[in-house]
């Protein structure tokens, strides 16, 4: 069994890689999946000796970007304000390799609200016609040619295991957590979908050059959403509304066309991503639900070659929903896959010894092939420091 673990940057700075490092090797962590590239936040640090509450920039990146990766990108990088003299990928690189630690790049690339505000024509562009403030479309080539030259600039110049791509591909849905992000209507999942479904310029001549009219599928996309608006009226109790299966919905819905669409892009994309780090000297893995990456595009049909490996969000209070998830994901990819399964270190998930043995016992039964928690700075010291006596 493998074990590693999420870190955010700012934990290794100020703590100091020298000391996190050791702390997490003594716990028997061999791979750290470092945020190179990061969106903002507000998080609480319980055990982080400079700071507890703390906001993180958006859309910037920790490690050196000055490299000529870079030099024909319209989209640069945003080296991080408040870590602005230092390097920390490489930092941790050079600490890891002491105590035989793997550092992994995690990498969130389109998802750059600074970027969608200072580019607004790269931006996701809604069934009406309107620019998303979060998400860059994946399909224009200064949005390739920024998420290629990420990865380039990371393989090559760093000596790290992989790099693990985020929101990469297409967003994966509509609701985001913004703030003040308050909708007043019932968003079921095929909403979701078809409200984060980019229809821009680029991506309808895409379509067409793949044979579907996203034209079209748009005005389909208009009317369902307005007829659910409308019929929502129609519920006598919330609380029982179930969603069936989004993939069922939207075939049924009549929406294929997109889902053939988003799928053949995002294959396209995972090739010349995956070429892009071979070439560089390393490899992508993908984050995911077992239920794939709904909106994103991806499907669970990898390649071979095209990926080191899989990380599982099998974040749940239930711990058979975990043994469940692992074994749905297993059946879904090819065999070649390598399956890390994510575990929830905070609360209310494996935030105790009990919650955490059992949580791992879970994903093994299933034969996950390693374990990744999630994640150093939000989870407590105490149960940071019970990962040594897993069993
Ligand atoms: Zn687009």
């Amino acid at each position: 069994m493998r074990l590693g673990i999420y870190v955010h940057p700012w934990d290794l700075s100020d703590e100091g890689a020298q000391n996190v490092l050791p702390k997490l090797a003594s716990n028997g962590i061999e791979f750290i999946n470092l945020a190179v590239s990061y969106h903002s936040g507000r998080f609480f640090l319980p055990h982080n000796p400079r700071r507890k509450i703390y906001n993180a920039e958006e859309g910037v990146v920790y490690f050196d970007p000055s490299n000529m990766h870079f030099s024909n990108s319209r989209l640069q990088p945003m080296k991080s304000k408040y870590y602005s003299n230092m390097d920390i990928l490489k930092e941790a690189v050079d600490t890891a390799r002491d105590y035989s630690i793997t550092v992994n790049a995690w990498t969130v690339c389109l998802h750059n609200a600074v970027f969608a505000r200072d580019h607004r024509d790269l931006a996701v562009e809604n069934m009406y016609g309107e620019a998303d403030a979060n998400f860059l479309c994946p399909v224009k080539s200064d949005t390739r040619k920024y998420v290629t030259s990420l990865i380039s600039s990371l393989g090559t110049a760093y000596d790290i295991g992989e790099i693990e791509l985020e929101s990469a591909f297409f967003p994966s849905s509509f609701l985001h957590g913004s703030h003040h992000e308050v909708m007043g209507i019932r968003i079921t999942s095929l909403m979701s979908y078809l409200l984060s479904t980019c229809f821009c310029q680029d991506c309808i001549a895409n379509a067409r050059g793949k044979g579907i009219d996203l034209k079209d599928a748009r005005e389909r996309a208009i009317k369902h959403v307005h007829d659910a608006i409308m019929s929502q009226a129609g519920i006598t109790n919330p609380d029982a509304v179930n969603d069936s299966d989004l993939t069922t919905h939207l075939t049924e819905s009549g929406f294929e066309d997109i889902i053939s669409y988003k799928k053949s892009i995002s294959r396209d994309l995972l090739l010349e991503y995956s070429d892009a780090a071979n070439q560089s000297g390393t490899g992508i893995s993908i984050v995911s639900t077992s239920k794939g990456l709904l909106g994103s595009g991806v499907d669970l049909d990898f390649p071979s070659g095209t990926i080191n490996g899989l990380d599982l969000i099998a974040y749940f209070q239930n711990i058979p929903d975990i043994t469940f998830d692992v074994a749905t994901i297993r059946k879904k990819v090819p065999d070649h896959t390598s399956i890390r399964a994510g575990i929830n270190l905070t609360y209310p998930y494996a935030y105790n010894p009990t919650r955490l043995q059992q949580s791992v016992n879970a994903a093994l039964s299933e034969h996950a092939d390693s374990i990744i928690f999630y994640n150093y700075g939000w989870a407590t010291e105490n149960i940071i420091n019970e990962l040594k006596n897993l069993r």
